[in-house]
Order: structure tokens, then sequence, then C-alpha cells
């Protein structure tokens, strides 16, 4: 048997079930390995609340109740709000608060019989690419402490990677859970927008927010979709009015011979689209344009999809126009959305209020002033700004106008391809402190996992390799909405031939 530590979320699953372990057993052995605080992967921990869980988890196995997952543990991006762990957000305005319920991810994953491990470290308020926009210290990547683990769900991707837990939950605004999963090695899927609560989930962007699983498969990813999703009319207003999915029930197991076909239809070969400005796929073709990736992601990224050639699926290039404009397109909606959002955090009603204030003004303004970062600070000032009389219809009008001609792009793509493939970021994890004080530079790191959002399409990352630094390169699957079953199988399809996503850290 392989270390507990190391077994998948599938293999815990079943050897909980068995008894060959514990579920206490088995919190013990993860509580013991984030003793330290490695990788300042967590912000809060609570053995105790950890312990009762598993213990009740043990109960239920004893008593024939168990939950699909039950005994498994899980930790959660700190976004997430939880009645028994402390809820920061990543954000000083949030320090020690305890959120009187659990986000509904948070509680169907526990119904699942999941045991959780506490909260992770993450950007604040989600907002950041590298995890150092946390106002409690940045995350190190377990693959060179030198080099950020991603963001903004970096607490998460680095505690999957390092083994401190067989899986996280993450959120994903415009890449946050495809970018740090890429950037550490593991695999993680943001599912179609409204798949899942955004109940208890802090506010960043709503139109974009999205919850997801991070892992080391895509079958373990599969099997926490599925518990996770499902509609939540009453509790949120975007919750999607369709029933929930077992999203391992096409996953083909054991490995298979028969080649790559599109899901339920005609058995032809699938059809994977690269878009041409996205990777140069075939020779020669729309290489002037090609694509600011770097050497080393390239060659991963093609070496895959040589793979999926291998397993019968057809690459081709295809158009998808409008994708370049994501950036400043995002940068405008997500921070007038978060402007929004961010306007209960007054001091008033819950979290940071500050000690010395003349008047209700001065309160409001010193609170914020204290409470905030200095990027959320900026994208609340770019929000008010693009909301603002006179400018609205210049900036945010026009970014959702371009917005639905992204989301029309894909449509089109989709009529001649069943699956889009490209890379996860441009490059692999850069160094801690490289872009720190560069908003630009990481808002422009997002240019491959900002489309999909927009879209409010599911996507995901899976591992391809080492680049020649030896540091992870994921690669992107975009499938059309509520198609994550069938991207979970063709990721699942790929880890069965290849062995990317089973390489560690060294030392882990
Ligand atoms: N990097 C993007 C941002 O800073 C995405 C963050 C996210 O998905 N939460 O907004």
């Amino acid at each position: 048997m392989a270390d507990l530590h190391d077994m998948t979320v599938a293999e815990l699953a079943a050897g909980l079930k068995q008894r060959d372990f514990s579920a206490v057993e088995l919190a013990k052995r993860f509580l013991a390995r984030m003793g330290g605080n490695p990788h300042n992967a967590f912000l809060d921990i609570d053995s105790e609340v950890t312990l009762a869980q598993a213990t009740a988890s043990d109960q239920k196995i004893a008593d024939g109740t168990a939950g699909p997952l039950e005994g498994v543990p899980i930790a959660h991006k700190d976004i997430f709000v939880t009645r028994e762990f402390a809820t920061t957000a990543g954000s000083h305005m949030l320090k020690n608060y305890r959120s009187p319920f659990d986000a509904t991810v948070v509680q169907r994953l526990r119904e699942a019989g999941m045991v959780s491990l506490g909260k992770l470290n993450c950007d604040e308020f989600a907002m950041g690419s590298a995890n150092e926009n946390s106002a409690y210290g940045a995350v190190t990547n377990p693959w060179d402490t030198t080099r950020i683990p991603g963001g903004s769900s970096g607490g998460s991707a680095a505690a999957v990677a390092a083994r401190l837990a067989p899986a996280a939950t993450g959120t994903d605004t415009g890449g946050s859970i495809r970018q740090p999963a890429a950037f550490c090695g593991i695999t993680g899927i943001k599912p179609t927008y409204g798949r899942a609560s955004r109940y208890g989930m802090v506010a960043f962007a709503s139109s974009l927010d999205q919850a997801g699983p991070m892992a080391r498969s895509a079958e373990d990813c599969a099997l926490l979709l599925s518990a996770m999703c499902g509609p939540d009319l009453d509790r949120d207003s975007t919750s999607l009015n369709v029933a929930n999915e077992d999203f391992s029930r096409l996953l083909v197991l054991p490995a298979s011979d028969k080649p790559l076909a599109k899901a339920g239809k005609d058995g032809s070969a699938l059809r994977i689209g690269v878009p041409d400005h996205w990777l140069a796929w075939e020779e020669g073709h729309a290489s002037a344009q090609v694509d600011g990736c770097s050497p080393a992601v390239r060659v991963a990224i093609q070496n895959a999809l040589h793979a999926y050639e291998q397993l019968g699926a057809v690459v081709q290039s295809i158009p998808l126009p409008h994708t370049q404009l994501s950036i400043p397109v995002y940068y405008i909606v997500c921070a007038a959305e978060a402007s929004s959002n961010l306007s209960r955090f007054d001091g008033v009603k819950f979290g940071h209020r500050a000690k010395e204030f003349s008047d209700l003004a001065d309160m409001y303004q010193r609170t914020r002033s204290e409470g905030f970062g200095d990027e959320v600070k900026r994208r609340i000032m770019i929000g008010s700004y693009v909301l603002s009389h006179g400018y609205y219809d210049a900036y945010y009008l026009q970014a959702q106008k371009i917005r639905r001609l992204i989301a029309d792009g894909f449509q089109t793509a989709f009529a001649q391809c069943d699956v889009i493939a490209g890379p996860v970021a441009p490059t692999t994890a850069w160094k801690l402190g490289d872009k720190a004080n560069d908003p630009v530079a990481n808002y422009l790191a997002d240019i491959f996992t900002l489309p999909a959002s927009l879209a409010g399409l599911p996507c995901m990352s899976i591992p391809v390799g080492l680049g020649d630094t030896g540091l992870p390169v994921g690669l992107q699957l975009i499938g059309n909405y509520l198609q994550e079953a069938s991207l979970l199988n063709l990721a699942h399809r790929f880890q069965q031939v290849t062995q990317h996503h089973l390489a560690k850290p060294e030392g882990v």
C-alpha cells in the first residue's frame, strides 16, 4: 500500500470503506504533515475540529451510513466561509472573522463525508496571479521554494502538490484554479458558471466567480466535483437549474484502446481545436502572430497534443477571435464588480473597524485604508472609475460588448471542434518578487485563462510535463457549456497513458 499521504482521493475513499485505515488515522497523518505550516499554505488549522469531524466519519463508516467520500480529508481556500474555522479571504479586513454558516460548497463536501483540514492561503479577495497579494504572506511553490505557486488559489495548489492535503477547493474568477494547478503540477477544474453555488464564497466578481476542485488526477476532480455542485436556487440567484451529475460516469476504466471519439455521437474522432494565436500547431499556420509562450511551455503542450493524436483525436488549428482583448475586458469587468462587492466592508457590519475616527465618513475611510491591501484598493478605484458617469459607456459598456463577442467566438469555434486546448499560462512559475510590484505584468500572465472565464465555460488544467527548468507545465482544456464530464474523461484518458500527474516535487 502506498503511503497514506501519497494516495489519491479515490484510493483513500476505497481504503476507508474497506477499513484499511481510519479517518482519524488519516487526519492525524495530514495534521502532522501540516505542522510548521510548510509553504505558508494554511491560514487556519484547528486539529480539534478536524479530529472531531474524522471521529464522526469513522462512526458513519461503522454504522453503514457513510457518504461517498466519507473520511477523506480536504482543505478549503480561505474564500469559502466556514463556521468552524476563521475566514479571512486573505485580507486584514476579515482578520479573525468567523462566519455563522458554511458556504454551500463546504457544506456539500462535508455531507459527502469529507473532513476539513483547515483554510488555505490565497490572494486578498482572490485578486492576483501569484499569491503575493495575501495579507498573511506569500505562499511558496513546493517545486522550487524561491518561486510563486500561482494565484489566487496558491495555498490550495501548494498544499496538494506538497501532500499536505489530498485535495483542496479553489475558486476561479479569471484563472485562479487553472493557473496555480498548472504551476504546481496538479489537476484542477472550473465548472460551467452556475454549476457550483456561490453562496458563502466571499464575492470578488460575481459574474465570473466559480468554485472547483484541485487534486492530483482528473478522476479525483470528477469525484469532488460531483459532491460539490448542484442547484442552490434559493441562495444563489445565478445557480444553474440543472440536475447535478455524476461527473465520473464517462471515465473509462481501466485504460481502453478505443480511439478518442465524440461523446455519445456517431463515434467519429474527437476534434481538439488549438486557437491559432495561442499556440502554433500546424507548421507555418498563423506563426506571425503567435503567441508569447516560453519554449518550455510550447514544447510540453505540443507533446501533450501529440499524445492526444496517439489516442485517436484529431488536433487542428482554429481561429478564436477577440480573445486577445480578454485582458482589458476582464480587468474592467472584474474591477467594476469588485468595487461594488467590496463596498460592504465599511467597518459597520463585520470585519475590521478603525480604532480612531472623528465621524462616520472618517471611520469608513480609515477602516478601508487600513483593511485593504494595495491591489484591492487599485481595483476598487479602477472599478469605481469605469462605472462612473461619463466613463461607463466608454469602458464598462464596451467591455461588456466585447465579452459577448468573446463568448460568441467560442460558440463558432465549437462548431469546428469538440474541445479547445492550449496553454494555461505563457510561462512556468516565476520567481517570488519578480512581478510583485508590477500589476500589469501579473495581468498579462492571465491571457490564456481569462477567455473561458469571460464566456463562463468549463475548463481545466492538467500537468503535461516539466519544462527545462524542472517546473510543471499545465495544458488547458476548455469544453462547451455543461460538458464537464467529457472534459474530465479527456483528461483522464491522458492520465491513463502518461505519468506527468504522478510527478512530485523533490523531498515530498
Ligand atoms: N489573476 C486574476 C486576477 O487577478 C484571476 C484571479 C481569480 O481567478 N480569482 O483577477
